[in-house]
């Protein structure tokens, strides 16, 4: 979007209509979308907190998605890895693979993807088009106070651990989409999946207070595993305190255990490790968020992640989370 797009100028040239306009108009943007690079003035006094994923047809989003949430979507999963380091977002660059320059698609594209940027002030200020199978890449890039981000790596033993909001309602929505029957509820928990709430304030209220965190996009069990790895402790979560909505609640019932939950993915909310001579301030600043944020486990010694039953009983499974590459650890 800098550069004149690499193919098809025509009809490409049609993509600067829909992504080069001034909806968010940052004062550190010095120069945007129209030349060979962005011009940014960075704060001198605080860190640069940089973040990329890349979302494929077919394998992250179905093909049928509607372009407005496939928008909306791609900005709040980059989003919610600011968040889970604790930093305020500001840039965003994009890289648009499209089999076709279809104009109406890219408007609702772009609809999706403005109004989440909109709302956390987030510029677009560059990114590339190229033609080929619908592949989105998107970087954005947000600052946070020098030492202040919110690492996986600082948990130690004796820490709590917590999840912001509930877990396992976009999981549940993925599966009705799949074909399973259609759970109490759709039409909330589809908005779950479609449209992600990333954690961007209750991440920068955690700087000083969360030792270590991270956002659940693929399950809890994977992801409090990264934290536990970087960390070099291992954690027991009581699964009958994982947060769940109503439907996810009585679906876990329905399955007998607790891999929804657990395993499902795509929620964004945010796990992170809090001291317990901490918990107070973190009740405290969390007060005036809308979502909740639930003591899930305890962070220990001995390596792994353990599962209990409220009783104290060990509850074993097999449930992990979603795995990129087959064979990864
Ligand atoms: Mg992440």
């Amino acid at each position: 979007l800098n550069e004149a797009p690499r193919v098809a100028l025509g009809e490409f040239d049609l993509i600067r209509r829909y992504f080069a306009r001034p909806v968010v108009s940052r004062k550190d943007v010095r120069l945007g979308i129209g030349d060979d690079c962005a011009l940014l003035a960075a704060p001198g006094d605080l860190e640069l907190a940089a973040t990329i994923d890349t979302l494929v047809a077919g394998v992250h989003f179905g093909v049928d998605t509607h372009p407005r949430d496939l928008g909306y979507k791609t900005m709040a999963v980059n989003l919610s890895d600011l968040a889970a380091m604790g930093a305020e977002p500001a840039w965003a660059m994009l890289a648009l693979t499209l089999p076709t320059a279809d104009g109406e698609w890219l408007a609702e594209f772009a609809a999706g993807l403005f109004r989440l940027a909109e709302e956390h002030d987030v510029q677009l200020v560059g990114g590339d088009t190229t033609r080929g199978p619908l592949t989105i890449t998107m970087q954005v890039q947000g600052f946070v106070p020098p030492g202040q981000a919110l690492r996986r790596s600082g948990a130690r033993p004796g820490d709590l651990v917590y999840v912001s909001g509930d877990l396992g309602a976009a999981a549940l929505a993925l599966r009705w989409r799949q074909g399973a029957a259609e759970p109490p509820d759709a039409a909330a928990l589809m908005e779950r999946l479609d449209r992600p709430r990333p954690r961007i304030l209750e991440g920068r209220a955690l700087r000083g207070i969360a030792t270590a965190a991270i956002d659940v996009s693929d399950g809890v069990a994977a992801d409090l595993g990264h934290i536990l790895q970087a960390s070099g402790v291992g954690a027991t979560v009581c699964v009958e305190d994982l947060p769940m909505c109503e439907a996810v609640a009585a679906q876990v019932e329905l399955d007998g255990n607790w891999d929804l939950p657990l395993s499902g993915g795509e929620d964004y909310e945010l796990c992170f490790t809090v001291p317990p001579e901490r918990e107070a301030d973190l009740q405290d600043v969390w007060r005036r968020f809308a979502c909740g944020c639930r003591r899930i486990g305890v962070c220990e010694e001995a390596p792994g992640l353990r599962y209990a039953l409220a009783s104290g009983d060990l509850y074993v499974t097999a449930a992990r989370g979603y795995q990129h590459f087959s064979g990864e650890a």
